[in-house]
């Protein structure tokens, strides 16, 4: 089952209770403290997993706690920590804080993980506080509560390009006939229940290509079945309106691209402003051609791009491919602030178990390093503090202290608070 969205419980683990025990040995009247500390709680982590599909698993518990840590002993024995769990979700999705709406992570990576509730540290102990002037001390801490709170899960599915249109359009048929996706395909409305992704493969460029179910009019209203999905082309950096040419279809292209365009507009501007192309489908229909003759006025008249292929003979999907690609590409030069996985997994290598590697490609942060550059000096706070008004911040609250993040040549490490450049680098590129 396709799920997108999930609500949960986390709570971290609570801390071990630090223990009062004094020595007992034989021939030794007054032993001293050795209560030990109690064991950490563990802590709920959430990880992007390529194997995960959707939300549904983790839909199936409300509540996600992690064991707490073990009390402390006598002999200075600590309590063992309880155990991190870590729940694993599909790439693309994003962590909000459900209480203020704050966005605490976006996994756009495979391995992408965030901590959303700390455990508890253990208590310590009363051997821990022994001093001079009270040598049998009878206190000792209590184990502190795990962090605790709700989160929102929302999938947004990753892909470059987002196929929209109303039902029976033919964007499953079109998906089918250029990529690897096996998508349902019939006759009546909603026969896709679920996004489906499919990989192009076009000449040098490969992009990955989200079919939605299809819109209809008042989706934008929550009725019907496309709202929902519209966020899966939320985050793609080219929308295909297609519209049906065939006469028999119960909208006219004119009319279906009006619908497509209002439902965009109700949904959110984040989709009114991403650059579309018109396609127009079932060309070999008998008919097609004269409303592809008008469908291509209207489009001149209004200054919009269009073209018109048949997915069942193949006519036009050519150079259909051809003027997406060239699109994209055009796109992906301008982008202001574009992140992406630089390989398919997101992790160009692996040094150790824990030093991760993270390739952003980024216009915007590409420009603001050449600013630093040209300066001949880089100020790392004045850089941190731009990642952080520009929402940067977020993809590397994800990241484990001590990965490495590669941005246009430069290599920095993430401490966990802020980039810092790795030095052997930084004196090749300023000397
Ligand atoms: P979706 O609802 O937009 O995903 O549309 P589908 O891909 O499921 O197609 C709806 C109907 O139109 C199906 O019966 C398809 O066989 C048909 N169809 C799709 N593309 C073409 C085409 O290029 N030519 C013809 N003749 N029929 C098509
Ligand atoms: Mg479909």
């Amino acid at each position: 089952m396709f799920v997108d969205r999930a609500v949960i419980r986390v709570k971290g683990g609570k801390g071990g209770d630090g223990a009062v025990h004094f020595r007992r040995e034989k021939f030794v009247p007054h032993g001293g403290p050795d209560g030990g500390k109690g064991g950490d709680g563990g802590s709920v982590f959430i990880r992007a997993s390529s194997t995960k599909k959707t939300l549904y698993d983790v839909t199936l518990r409300a509540t996600y706690e992690a064991p707490g840590g073990e009390n402390g002993r006598g002999k200075n024995q600590t309590g063992s920590n309880g155990e991190d769990i870590v729940i694993e979700v599909p790439v693309g999705t994003q962590v909000f804080d459900s209480q203020t709406g704050e966005l605490l992570a976006d996994l756009v990576c495979q391995e992408m993980e965030v901590l959303v509730a700390r455990g508890g540290r253990g208590g310590r102990g009363n051997a821990s506080f022994a001093s001079s002037l009270n040598r049998a001390p009878r206190m000792a801490e209590k184990g502190e509560e795990g962090e605790s709170r709700e989160l929102l899960l929302e999938l947004k599915l990753i892909a470059d390009v987002g196929l929209a249109g109303l039902p029976n359009a033919g964007k499953s048929t079109l998906l089918a006939s250029v990529s690897d996706a096996k998508p349902r395909i019939a006759d009546y409305p909603f026969s896709t229940l679920s996004p489906v992704l499919g990989v192009v493969i076009h000449g040098e460029k490969r992009l990955v290509v989200v079919d939605i179910p299809g819109i209809i009019e008042g989706a934008s209203q929550g009725v019907g079945l496309g709202l929902h999905f519209l966020r899966h082309v939320e985050r793609v950096k080219l929308l295909l309106c297609l519209v049906d040419l065939s006469p028999l279809s119960p909208w006219s292209p004119q009319e279906a691209l009006s619908v497509l365009r209002r439902e965009f507009d109700q949904y959110s501007t984040v989709l009114t402003q991403k650059p579309f192309l018109v396609v127009g489908t079932k060309l070999d229909l008998e008919g097609a051609r004269a409303r592809w003759q008008e469908l291509q006025n209207f489009l001149t008249e209004n200054r919009l791009e269009g073209v018109a292929l048949s997915a069942l003979t193949g006519e036009g999907v050519t150079e259909f491919l051809d003027v997406v690609v060239q699109k994209l590409d055009a796109i992906e030069r301008e982008a202001v602030f574009l992140v992406h996985e630089e390989e398919k997994s997101g992790l160009s290598s692996l040094r150790g178990e824990r030093q991760l590697v993270y390739r952003f490609q980024s216009k915007y942060l590409e420009r603001l390093l050449d600013e630093f550059r040209s300066r001949d000096f880089l100020k790392e706070n004045v850089f941190n503090q731009k990642l952080y008004e520009s929402g940067f911040v977020r993809y590397l609250r994800t990241m484990r202290p001590g990965s490495i993040v590669e941005i246009g040549g430069f290599v920095f490490i993430w401490n966990g608070k802020e980039l810092r450049l790795k030095r052997d680098h930084a004196e090749k590129r300023f000397d």
